[in-house]
């Protein structure tokens, strides 16, 4: 299983965190290890002052493929939720003003969260899908697939180019304004329209 990200795929927080709006998809990955297993506390790294939630929408892959062409990307995938990609931001800042990669930021045990998988229906509208996070009950993070500068078929197509895409890979397709810090005891709660998808609380 391979985790597949997106970074700045929103204009208002490539903007917000003073990043130029890409003119080509920005991916990183994550290893399995990144992802946090259900029934599994989260725990506040102990490496990091400032965490972040970065709440996003996910897809998960259904089909084996390479090169795949946008116009028949939609094939290859059959899930979608919400989920976190957590960033320790100070150290994030302290990579990126160096110039250095992001894992030690980004890629670490636990950093992932996948909420429950909705099926990809025939009438899901995949241009218009509102996400949103809540934390300690109140609305943070707000977003809709149609503000997404690469759609889902974009991005599957874009990562194939690169890496052959494998039936239970996920791609986390990047996140909209409003990311903010994280401490101990806060509850998160993600949903795709009006459906919860998960709740974790941080340890
Ligand atoms: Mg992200």
């Amino acid at each position: 299983m391979k985790i597949f990200c997106i970074g700045r795929n929103y204009v208002d927080h490539a903007k917000e965190l003073g990043n130029e709006v890409p003119s080509e998809p920005v991916i990183f990955m994550k290893p399995k290890s990144a992802l946090l297993q259900s029934h599994t506390p989260f725990y506040y790294p102990e490496f990091t002052n400032e965490l972040h939630a970065e709440a996003e929408l996910v897809l998960r892959i259904s089909k084996n493929g390479k090169y795949i062409q946008e116009k028949y990307a939609s094939k290859y995938y059959n899930g979608i939720t919400v989920g976190i990609d957590f960033t320790a931001r100070d150290i994030q800042d302290e990579l990126k003003s160096q110039g250095l990669p992001w894992e030690k930021a980004k890629a670490w045990d636990n950093s992932t969260v996948i909420g429950k998988w909705l099926d990809i229906t025939p009438d899901l509208k995949k241009n218009d899908i509102n996400f949103c996070l809540y934390k300690n009950k109140e609305l943070v993070q707000q977003g809709n697939s149609e503000q997404m500068i690469f759609n889902f078929d974009k991005i599957v197509s874009y990562i194939s180019n690169y890496f052959s895409l494998n039936i239970g890979d996920v791609i986390f397709t990047g996140t909209p304004a409003g990311v903010g810090e994280c401490v101990v005891g806060d509850e998160l709660e993600g949903f795709i329209e009006d459906e919860s998808l998960f709740e974790l609380s941080i340890k």
